[in-house]
């Protein structure tokens, strides 16, 4: 339950992005992060160099 609450929040968060530079990136390093990752884990906006 709660991780779905975090995946929801992640989702949104990614929406909100969409449209801006931002939407797809990895915060940290700017890179794009795999738009599989991005909707299997939505609640990680780190791309998976930087999520170790
Ligand atoms: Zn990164």
């Amino acid at each position: 339950m709660k991780k779905n609450e975090a995946k929801l929040k992640g989702l949104n968060n990614w929406l909100g992005k969409l449209g801006t530079s931002g939407f797809g990136k990895c915060i940290r390093c700017g890179r794009e992060i795999n738009i599989n990752r991005l909707l299997f884990m939505p609640e990680s906006n780190h791309c998976i160099s930087c999520a170790k």
